[in-house]
């Protein structure tokens, strides 16, 4: 490519940034600043998404009910914390497309998913195969293996891990789906993420719950890069059971409440093995301290202890954005920002760097991932010299997320800018 091509590119970002209707939204968050003292070129939303200026006040209605109040708060506090977690359920479900019997915000990440591991992963001798993505993220991976183990199967024989054609980084859906088809009727458990944290691949995930489905699996999904970042449907869909964590595009800082979806045709299936604490007793008589517990009714019902408060507040603050923003005007921007950051890099047109995250919008997020051949995390340290935060992942990839709730047109431009100047000099 030449230099005016990419010239002609970058000179649209600043009527880019100005048309778009969620522009003001970036004036909400804190940026920190990059290594070279300037506001940083953050692209690491995925990892850990920017403090929304309204969290501490959040927090601090707590601190001071907590401060004034004692175990007042409890019942009377300005949001009293007994029933506080509902205060978070609707805008939940909006955010991935459910409903809110079948949303709750509880515990962490890896806690729930090990949760709907024990009610919703119950192989048998017919159908003991637990099918993943290869390269899942390592707590996936680690969560699955253990819950095999626990049933007396052994890994090396029962997981089917998914793995890419030949000279191909990501699945093809028509892949999964024919290996869902081979295994048809022997299939416990089909677990994805919505989107791998690597390549940045998004998972078609009603035709993967349609197939799973069909052929008699219970299918989930891990949505810690697709909560926040693609339109879901999770209802719709049909999937059984997801979770997904709130510190990355959902903003609700670190070690943020996670969340956990259960479809409505579970919501009253009691029987169903479970993890049983107080908080998951039905709410009528859960002080009554009675010995025999009685789940509530949907997600709710997985609840094992009382959540904490002050980590629910933050992410609170940040649920109100997203329900201002709303998800659809979210995803349109998200298209338009990593369609331009996919067309800015190609037209740096250096074939030591590759996008290994698929080029059809529908099968991703915001996030591309870069392979830099024969690259070492130099690049990356350069980048970073320059205020850009990325992350780099071994051996060779680095993955830049813009956001569409805080990054502009701009960020997207500057970083090329930099790349460019990077991979010449
Ligand atoms: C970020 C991430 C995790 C992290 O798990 P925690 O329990 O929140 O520590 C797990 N799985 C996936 C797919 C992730 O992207």
């Amino acid at each position: 490519m030449t230099q005016e091509e990419f010239t002609s590119a970058a000179e649209l970002a600043p009527e880019m940034d100005a048309s778009e209707p969620l522009r003001h939204f970036r004036d909400r968050f804190h940026f920190p600043r990059g290594v070279d003292g300037n506001e940083a070129i953050y692209f690491v939303g995925n990892s850990l998404g920017l403090q929304p200026k309204t969290v501490r006040s959040f927090v601090e209605q707590e601190l001071n009910d907590w401060e004034t109040l004692g175990v007042e708060a409890h019942l009377h506090g300005k949001n009293p914390w007994l029933p506080y977690h509902e205060f978070l359920t609707a805008q939940m479900a909006e955010i991935v497309g459910a409903m809110p019997i079948e949303t709750v915000v509880m515990n962490s990440l890896t806690v729930n998913l090990h949760l709907m591991l024990v009610s919703f992963f119950r192989p048998t001798s017919d159908a003991p195969f637990v099918m993943i993505e290869k390269g899942a993220f390592p707590s996936d991976q680690y969560a699955i293996e253990s819950q095999m183990r626990c049933h007396g199967l052994d890994p090396s024989e029962f997981l089917i891990e998914l793995t890419p054609r030949e000279g191909e980084s990501t699945l093809r859906t028509e892949d999964i789906v024919e290996k869902i088809e081979e295994y048809d009727g022997q299939i416990a458990l089909v677990l994805l993420g919505g989107v791998n944290y690597y390549t940045g691949q998004a998972f078609e995930m009603e035709q993967i719950a349609e197939a799973g489905h069909k052929a008699g699996a219970i299918v989930g999904f891990d949505l810690a890069h697709a909560a926040g970042n693609l339109l879901l449907k999770l209802h719709d869909w049909d999937v059984d059971f997801a979770v997904w964590c709130s510190y990355k595009y959902l903003n609700a800082g670190p070690g943020g409440v996670a969340g956990a979806f259960v479809h409505e045709r579970h919501a009253r299936s009691f029987d169903l093995c479970r993890l049983a604490g107080w908080w998951g007793h039905d709410k009528e008589t859960r002080f009554l301290m009675g010995p025999e517990f009685k789940p509530l009714a949907g997600a709710e019902g997985w609840q094992i202890s009382n959540p904490p408060i002050l980590q629910m507040a933050a992410l609170r603050a940040s649920l109100e954005i997203f329900h201002e923003a709303g998800m659809p005007a979210l995803r349109a921007k998200s298209e338009k920002l990593t369609g331009y950051l996919e067309d800015l890099i190609d037209r740096i047109g250096d074939d030591r760097i590759e996008i290994i995250t698929p080029r059809d919008p529908a099968q991703r997020g915001c996030q591309l991932s870069i392979r830099v051949r024969g690259g070492d995390r130099s690049l990356h340290e350069r980048l970073s010299e320059r205020g850009v935060v990325t992350d780099w992942r071994e051996p060779d990839v680095i993955r830049v997320a813009p956001v569409p709730l805080y990054n502009s047109f701009a960020d997207v431009l500057r970083f090329a800018e930099i790349l460019k100047d990077c991979l010449t000099k």
